[in-house]
């Protein structure tokens, strides 16, 4: 993909090596790895000797995005960036203003190939994985542009997350580390349409992040329909592999389930979720809870939103049953920042 070295990708102890193998002492690594994450441009890196930032503009890769366009929402201040990469390709961010603190969604591949039929991300493919460096550099491009300090992060724009596994796993070492951005892993989601071999995966190494699984059907029948990867991997192997995920981590799992009119959103459909759910975990204590998401009408798709006072219904019959649901705030909703829209309008 690219020969030049990526910089922004290596930990502190491989950034080390590479600069030792430059001639240049080990404590360069301490110098440069902070600033680095920062975003600090290389030239500007006051404490290294002019003649290593001038070879390491030129010889490394800078992997950190730049603003091709960005749209403001009018009603809630949600920011949606169209980032573009070194190599001309464009990917999506979004920014949300909470009490609490900003979030930004990032996205981990260019394209997408899990073919989730509400979803415009998928509808041409993937391009490819995004490395580590260019899933960081979306939040170091995006506290730059806003002068916002991002603390929360999640994996919920463009692409798979555990499509792209090993570089996925490394951005998480990287934005958590002590002397990089140190957000913590507990401010991390990272949310999978059920790629079953990488949950299990993900579990072994044990992290403190949040896992999200966008479940959005109740039977094979109806998840294999509009969820391609269900064909793969079905409901019951998906909830086994949560299941186990919860034990060996001990974090709960958040369902996401998009409510997509006509299709999955009737009263059964609640009935069906609870059940389902409820009895995938029982005996493991483990708290249900699922975020509903009316779904964002992509125009070249045609599925349509259900009624607010159906999806609050709907949340509604899930408590009743045990199940802690939530209907989603809209952010955004005048930005196009439903995943992928606006990549596609600009290509
Ligand atoms: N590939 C990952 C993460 C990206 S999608 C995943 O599938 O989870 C992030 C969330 O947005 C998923 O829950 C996805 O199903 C949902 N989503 C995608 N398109 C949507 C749309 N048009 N309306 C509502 N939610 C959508």
């Amino acid at each position: 993909m690219t020969e030049k070295t990526d910089l922004y990708s290596m930990l502190p102890s491989e950034l080390e090596a590479y600069l030792t193998s430059l001639g240049e002492p080990k404590f360069r690594a301490k110098q440069l790895f902070p600033r680095l994450q920062d975003g600090t441009p290389i030239s500007e890196i006051s404490n290294l000797p002019k003649a290593l930032r001038e070879r390491l503009s030129a010889e490394t890769l800078n992997p950190i995005p730049t603003v091709e366009k960005k749209l403001v929402s009018k009603i809630d201040g949600t920011v949606k960036y169209l980032f573009k990469l070194y190599d001309g390709e464009c990917i999506e961010s979004v920014l949300m203003k909470y009490k609490h603190g900003n979030t930004l969604c990032v996205s981990s591949q260019v394209g997408c190939r899990m073919g989730c039929r509400f979803c415009a991300s998928t509808l041409a493919g993937r391009v490819r994985n995004l490395l580590p460096s260019e899933i960081l550099g979306q939040i170091i491009a995006a506290t730059r542009d806003s002068g916002e300090r991002v603390s929360n992060v999640v994996m919920m724009g463009i692409g798979e997350p555990l499509d792209n596994f090993d570089n996925v796993v490394r951005f998480l070492a990287l934005v958590n580390h002590a002397d990089g951005l140190n957000i913590g892993y507990r401010h991390i989601s990272l949310s999978t349409c059920g790629v079953v071999p990488k949950i299990h995966e993900l579990a072994e190494l044990d992290l403190p992040i949040t896992l999200s699984i966008s479940l959005h059907a109740t039977t094979d029948e109806q998840r294999s329909a509009i969820m391609p990867v269900n064909n793969k991997w079905n409901i019951e192997e998906l909830l086994s592999a949560c299941v186990s995920y919860y034990k060996k981590t001990g974090r709960r799992i958040s369902f996401e389930y998009t409510l997509i009119h006509g299709k999955n959103d009737t009263e059964a459909d609640a009935y069906a979720l609870a059940r389902l759910l409820t009895s995938a975990f029982r005996g493991t204590g483990a708290p249900i809870h699922v975020n509903l998401i009316r779904v964002n009408e992509v125009a070249e798709i045609g599925f349509k939103n259900p009624s607010t006072e159906s999806a609050n219904k709907f949340a509604e019959l899930l408590n009743s049953r045990g199940c802690v649901a939530t209907v989603r705030r809209r952010l955004g909703s005048d930005i196009e920042a439903a995943c992928g829209q606006l990549r596609r309008s600009n290509s």
